[in-house]
């Protein structure tokens, strides 16, 4: 048998010179790019963030590049941070052997960058249209739910709170009306209580308020035990409770339903739903604007619907490109006559599709042919024509105005009788003739959507928004294993993903 030969064991071995650390890390390294880009950076509304006095501070610049690039390395928490900066070469290298521990990590991230992370976002932005890798043209908008750091099974929903709420005041104006039977013997001494003030939406300072005008009179006058009683009942058991549904209503600010652990997360259904059970959970509509796979804007939101966040959102692009793409594509989500309103009117070429687009060209949509679309119009008499020939005349014209305050204007057309028609059971949903809902603005965007997406551009914009956008995501949550935030609140979820998108960019850059 051949002699085993082992190397030597040079643990605890003394080093005559301490190592450079530098000549352990590859030249192409990806932390030598998150330096270099970081180096590039205009950080002053960064380092405006910092007052003065006191001890002194971490470099800024040093701090972020080891936030940003724990982001790369999926090493997201401060205490695993502080930890890497002991532990690993990288780390110990970006930092220059400095050691902030998780309070002062979590001091910069939650204080620091929380007031200027959309400041730096902007500044790698700049960095990569002036050298080159983006022009900030074509972008393309996508959103996905991400889930919350908060407990999927405690939430407040609205429902319940207005159940509750009502109950309670019931009870309370049950028992003010015991209290006023009571005291009526001593009216002369004690004066009525104004109890009409109740009619109707009774609020939490209306029985605060009477509850401290009857608690004047009882102190008063000859004491009615039960009175007293029932005061007492309404100060510590309704009124707190009362007080509880106001705060939880101001949690829930218009959403039907909030988490208690993070009251800013909403309850969404997610398409992260391996078992299949529609279970909504708490999180969060993350919207990015994406370029050749780079993350040119992005914006955090607590409504569902994609439809009801793009204006704010390109809102927010605009600032963070320092100006206005010149397209915009998206997928029919987005698609609404206020969108397309909005785009129009700050000059963007419009690809988003509406949310008939696809459906249009399919069989489907040209056998049903009660749909309003395969209604002929008659512009010189303003009317429509149904597929049997019957005139349908104009009635009238409904307003719909959006949260935002945007007003729709849809037009309706009423058939003047569909009693004879044998096609009446599938055209008509009631017993009365046919009307429909018209908007000729939507149509006309619809029109002008349509020529742009069936262009040529509009063809290879339509098949690169998949690859692009989606991609990033699939990037984020799938290889960075990004899928539930680690902070609370949504600013400071805003900034999570703001050093996310940093990260995801300077990634990209290396690669
Ligand atoms: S039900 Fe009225 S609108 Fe519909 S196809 Fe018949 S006539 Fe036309």
């Amino acid at each position: 048998m051949a002699k085993v030969v082992f190397k030597k064991d040079k643990s605890n071995q003394l080093l005559l010179l301490p190592p450079d650390i530098g000549s352990l890390i590859p030249d192409n390294h990806l932390v030598r790019v998150v330096d270099k880009v970081i180096n590039e950076l205009k950080l002053s509304p960064l380092f405006e963030t910092y007052k003065g006095g006191g001890a002194s501070s971490y470099s800024p610049r040093m701090m972020l590049k080891v936030i940003t690039y724990g982001y790369i390395d999926k090493i997201y928490t401060n205490r695993r941070i502080e930890k890497a900066l002991k532990e690993n070469i990288y780390f110990m290298w970006i930092s220059g052997m400095s050691t902030p521990d998780f309070t002062t990590i979590h001091n910069f991230r939650s204080k620091r960058l929380k007031e200027a992370v959309d400041d730096v976002f902007g500044s790698v932005v700049e960095l990569l249209i002036r050298s080159g890798y983006v022009k900030a043209e074509n972008i393309f908008v996508d959103g996905t739910k991400i889930e919350a750091n908060a407990n999927r099974y405690s939430y407040i929903w609205k429902k319940n709170v207005e159940r509750h709420e009502s109950m309670i005041k019931d009870k309370v104006k049950n028992l003010l009306l015991h209290i006023d039977q009571l005291q009526q013997e001593e009216d002369a001494e004690y004066g009525s209580h104004n109890l009409e003030e109740l009619e109707g939406h009774i609020t939490t300072d209306q029985v605060d308020k009477l509850v401290e005008e009857i608690n004047q009179k009882l102190s008063k006058g000859s004491k009615s035990k039960q009175a007293g009683s029932a005061v007492t009942k309404l100060k510590k058991e309704y009124i707190p409770k009362l007080n509880k549904y106001d705060q939880q209503k101001d949690m829930l600010n218009g959403r039907n339903r909030c988490s208690k652990t993070d009251t800013d997360a909403t309850f969404f259904r997610m398409k992260e739903d391996h078992l299949n059970t529609g279970q909504l959970k708490p999180g969060y509509n993350v919207q990015i604007a994406t370029e050749d796979q780079f993350i040119l804007g992005y914006g955090i939101y607590q409504k569902a619907a994609d439809t009801s966040v793009l204006i704010p959102f390109i809102e927010k692009v605009k600032t963070q490109l320092g100006g206005v793409p010149k397209n915009i594509i998206a997928d029919a989500g987005y698609g609404s006559e206020e969108n397309y309103d909005y785009i129009k009117d700050n000059n963007i070429g419009n690809y988003i599709k509406y949310n008939n687009f696809d459906y249009e060209k399919t069989n489907d949509h040209k056998k049903k042919i009660f749909l309003s679309d395969h209604f002929e119009y008659d512009n010189s008499k303003d009317q429509y024509k149904c597929p049997t020939g019957q005139i349908l005349d104009f009635i009238g014209t409904k307003k719909n105005i959006s949260e935002r305050g945007y007003i729709s204007k849809r037009r309706s057309y009423k058939s003047r009788c569909c009693d004879q028609c044998s096609y009446k059971s599938s055209c008509c949903k009631g017993k009365n003739s046919r009307t429909i809902e018209i908007s000729p603005k939507l149509i006309k965007f619809k029109n002008k959507v349509k020529r742009n997406l069936e262009s040529e551009i509009g063809k290879i914009l339509r098949s690169k928004r998949g690859v692009d956008v989606e991609s990033v995501f699939g990037q984020i949550k799938h290889n960075n294993q990004f899928r539930r935030f680690y902070t609370r609140g949504l600013k400071n979820v805003s900034t999570e993903w703001g050093i996310m998108s940093i990260a995801h960019n300077i990634k990209k850059m290396a690669n």
